[in-house]
Formats: structure tokens, sequence, C-alpha cells
């Protein structure tokens, strides 16, 4: 649901509510929504994607949406460095978040990240022996 179509009375009959339809809200709702009983609303800052009436180029198996302005928060812009010019910081607005714009790129974590993090006190498990890929 959009902002514009979210009514105070969704809102206060819901058992959850989850904002922002990205990659983790949209997959939380649909996981938290299988149980008939419990109310889910979703609400997306965005523009909605509703079956059937997915836009060409977020279908576009290319990252074709990647250059909508139309799927982007607007004005954003960032320094990565401390005195740099700021650039642009594209974050998604739009339903689905990053996987409707993303370039579908796939990066193989590092294992001396995984084995840090555990060492830091991250749940035992998800250092790189656990998170080794099963097949190479
Ligand atoms: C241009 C681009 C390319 C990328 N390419 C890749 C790639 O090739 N491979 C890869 O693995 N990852 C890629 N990523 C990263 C990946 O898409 C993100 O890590 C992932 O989508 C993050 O998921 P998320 O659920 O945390 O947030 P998002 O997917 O960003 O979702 C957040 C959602 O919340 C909404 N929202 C925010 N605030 C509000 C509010 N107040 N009210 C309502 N809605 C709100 C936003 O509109 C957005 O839809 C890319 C990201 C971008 C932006």
């Amino acid at each position: 649901m959009g902002y514009s179509d979210v009514r105070e009375t969704d809102i206060c009959e819901a058992d959850v509510v989850v904002v922002g339809a990205g990659s983790a809200g949209a997959a939380l709702a649909a996981r938290l929504s299988e149980d008939a009983s419990r109310r889910v609303l979703l609400i997306e800052a965005g523009q909605d994607t509703a079956p059937g009436e997915v836009p060409a180029d977020i279908r576009n198996i290319f990252p074709a949406a990647y250059i909508n302005s139309d799927y982007f928060w607007p004005g954003l812009a960032t320094s990565f460095r401390k005195g740099e010019a700021p650039v642009p910081f594209l974050q998604p607005r739009v339903m689905g978040g990053g996987s409707s714009v993303m370039g579908m790129i796939a990066l193989r974590g590092l294992p001396s990240d995984f084995d840090a993090w555990e060492q830091m006190g991250a749940p035992t498990g998800v250092g790189a022996t656990c998170c080794r890929p099963s097949r190479p």
C-alpha cells in the first residue's frame, strides 16, 4: 500500500506494520501474512508494482531501472571521504526497494570478515567455515 492510500483505521487494525517494502520488508511481510489470522500492513513510500503491472525496466534482466530516477529518493548525495565533493547517493524508493533496481551482481564475502564477526561476538556459526559455499 502506498502512503496516500493509508488510512488511520488501517494502522489501528493491523497487528504488524512493516514500513518499507524493500528486499527485507516485502519478504518479512509475506512471511508474516502466511498466518491468515495476523493482519499485516506493508507501507511503501515509492510506487507500487502490482503483479501483472511491473514496469518493463524493472522486469528487464539488465539493470535498466537503475537509470530511472522515478524509482529513487530525490536529492540524496554523500562524500565517501572527508573533504571530497558529494556524489549522488542512490537509494531506492519503489515496491521491492533495491531488489527492483539492482544489478543482480553477487559477490562472495571475504572469509576473514565472517571469522572476524564471529570473534567479535556474533552467534557461533556465522564464521567462514559455516558460510562456505557447498559447491566450488
Ligand atoms: C542502484 C543499486 C544497485 C544495487 N545492485 C546490487 C547488486 O547488483 N547486487 C546486490 O547484491 N545488491 C545490490 N544492491 C543492494 C541491494 O539492493 C540492497 O542491499 C538491498 O535491497 C537492501 O534491502 P533493504 O530491505 O535493507 O532495503 P531496500 O531494498 O533499500 O528497501 C527499503 C524500502 O523502504 C522504503 N522506505 C524507506 N523509508 C520509508 C518510509 N519512511 N516509509 C515508507 N517506505 C520507506 C524505500 O522506499 C524502499 O523501497 C544495489 C542497490 C542499489 C541502490
